[in-house]
């Protein structure tokens, strides 16, 4: 089974937009996001127009907010604070990779946690990781979606997830274990990888290696998230060899059309999910 993130990132959305269309019928107001841009790399660009674009599909009220790459972190932060304090914005997300003048870190905890739609902030973090109600990372909440449609009781699965990083790897891995998955996070550092690999059940590939997992790294009836996103000349390939595995697991995402388009629709959801605790 190859996973549709296309269809299913399609169906999320219109999910969303009919939720909107009747949280403006009763109250007349409806979710804000805001996004934060510094500098013209190029790849930021694209997918901050993508967020814009999809976000205003579904009745969101998104802005874009442009800054040159030169710009203070304290014009950063001031922006912040103020976007913080106006009740008409429910998200606000700060597209990375940020100039090296910019400190993520501060960035990441100027942003009110309510309004964190990223999901970055440590109270974000904290409240996940004690399994409390938190909001969860775009990408990895897009991957637990997916898997869901393949395979809704998770419990007892070994789930192996490829890389640590706090946007992808952490995150996965507590999502995973809330599921009762058996949880093993691998990284470059790993000895074994294949061997740790082929014992799950459940693969989650966020390394931005292209092509690493191949057919003799995973077992057969597993299930296969690739995170990853690689340009090989002016091919976008996965972290996993697809055309190799595809054949001998029970379900994968493909690259691209898997995760990516997943990952935004999960924005929009957490957008949403903001804006009703902001106004309950
Ligand atoms: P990252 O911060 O660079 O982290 C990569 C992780 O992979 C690190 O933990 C690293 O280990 C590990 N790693 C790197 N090379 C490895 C190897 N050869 N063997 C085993 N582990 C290795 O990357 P990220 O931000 O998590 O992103 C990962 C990939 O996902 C990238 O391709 C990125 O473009 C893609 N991505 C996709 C989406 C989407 O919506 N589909 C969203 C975000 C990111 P160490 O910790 O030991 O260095």
């Amino acid at each position: 089974m190859i996973i549709d993130g296309k269809k299913e990132s399609a169906l999320l959305r219109e999910e969303i937009k009919k939720e909107i269309s009747s949280i403006k019928e009763k109250i007349n107001k409806v979710p804000g996001l805001s996004v934060i841009l510094i500098g013209d790399f190029l790849p930021s660009q694209i997918y901050v127009k993508n967020k814009e674009k999809k976000a205003k599909e579904v009745g969101i009220n998104s802005e874009v907010i442009r800054y040159s790459k030169e710009v203070k972190e304290t014009e950063i932060i001031k922006k912040i604070e103020e976007l913080n304090n106006n009740k008409n914005v429910s998200g606000i997300l700060v597209q990375l990779p940020l100039p090296s003048q910019i400190s993520k870190e501060k960035i990441i905890n100027a942003i009110d946690p309510q309004k964190d739609v990223d999901g970055f902030n440590p109270i974000n973090v904290g409240n996940l990781s004690s399994g409390y109600q938190a909001v969860v990372p775009c990408t990895p909440l897009a991957c637990l979606l997916l898997i869901k449609k393949v395979e809704k009781n998770l419990s007892g699965k070994h789930a192996v997830i490829l890389g640590r990083s706090n946007l992808n790897g952490k995150p996965m891995a507590q999502l995973l274990l809330k599921e009762n998955c058996t949880v093993t996070i691998v990284h470059s550092k790993t000895k074994n990888l294949k061997e740790e690999c082929q014992k799950a059940d459940i693969l989650v590939a966020a390394v931005g290696v292209a092509n690493l997992v191949k057919e003799d790294w995973v077992k057969k009836e597993s299930i296969i998230i690739d995170v990853g996103i690689n340009k090989i000349e002016d091919k976008i390939v996965g972290d996993v060899c697809f055309d190799q595995v595809k054949n001998k697991v029970n379900a994968i995402t493909p690259v691209p059309g898997g995760v990516g388009p997943m990952t935004i629709a999960c924005l929009l959801k957490n957008t949403v999910a903001c804006f009703k605790k902001l106004n309950s």
